[in-house]
């Protein structure tokens, strides 16, 4: 879709231009990333040089931390050093184990990991063509030592769209069958295309998790971050290394201007 490349070229430079006017403050920037070396055109499919060099530049930059230490991180003060980044993937696609966990060993970074359990469950692709990954190897991954894995709920519905009795089934889905393979209680959430729910909906999943994650190119600031508006900072091919180190140094803010005019055509009537 040509008009959609161009409004996410012409809103990356603006980005830039308004952090140059307006720098990022202080704070932990959670980065979100999809899938690696799944050889796909996807935004979201990146080569698995650009991650390799896009962790280079991270563990260069500054600490990269866990998702539980980011939190402990973000209720004291901030440090004199380097502002933390948090890796987070979505989703469970057979590339993260596959592809992108061996580099992220390799540089011995933490990650976390968002599960849509049921696409686990029933061996079906997601959205897109990707392949699931398996029970099995999520457990070699979490061997590693370096994988936290959280929800993404069950089937990957959009929870702003759905009856509390359905959204609470996705969540308890989740939780259990991630429980029962992995022997873990996830303690994270992500909503489904970062799309923030309806106050019935927010209650539901402040009782189960200890943190969730929604849309937001922007640091979370020490002592003010609601850990249930957890934001994050979706990292696509086309930022290369330019627009990805601003990304990782809590920029680009401004790119969510064109991204939820793009989303607001594109998830208007869907369900997952
Ligand atoms: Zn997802």
């Amino acid at each position: 879709m040509p008009a959609a490349r161009f409004v996410r070229r012409a809103t990356k430079h603006l980005a830039v231009g308004a952090d140059r006017l307006r720098p990022p403050g202080r704070g932990i920037t959670v980065l979100i990333y999809h899938r690696v070396g799944g050889g796909t055109a996807s935004e979201v499919d990146l080569p698995v040089e650009v991650f390799d060099e896009q962790l280079v530049h991270l563990c260069q930059r500054g600490p990269v931390l866990s998702l539980d230490d980011a939190l402990v991180a973000l209720d004291a003060p901030p440090g004199s050093g380097p502002d933390p980044v948090v890796v987070t993937f979505d989703d469970g696609t057979a590339d993260f184990v596959d592809v992108a966990l061996p580099v992220l060993e390799r540089h011995r970074v933490p990650v976390t990991l968002y599960l849509a359990s049921g696409f686990i469950d029933d061996a079906r692709s997601f959205p897109g063509g990707a392949q699931p990954c398996s029970w099995a190897s999520l457990r070699d991954a979490l061997a590693t030592g370096l994988v936290t894995v959280g929800s993404h709920t069950h089937r990957h519905r959009l929870l702003d769209r759905l009856p509390t009795a359905d959204l609470i089934d996705e969540l308890d889905r989740s939780i259990d069958r991630i429980g029962a393979e992995l022997g873990d209680v996830p303690r994270h959430f992500a909503y489904p295309k970062a799309l923030a729910p309806q106050p019935g909906g927010d209650a539901q999943v402040r009782a189960r998790f200890a943190s969730a994650a929604v849309a937001g190119s922007r640091p979370n600031g020490y002592g003010i971050t609601d850990p249930y508006r957890l934001a994050r900072t979706p990292i696509q091919v086309s930022d290369g290394m330019r627009f990805f180190r601003a990304k990782a140094a809590g920029g680009m803010a401004a790119e969510d201007w064109g991204r939820s005019l793009l989303n607001r055509r594109r998830y208007a009537g869907a369900a997952t």
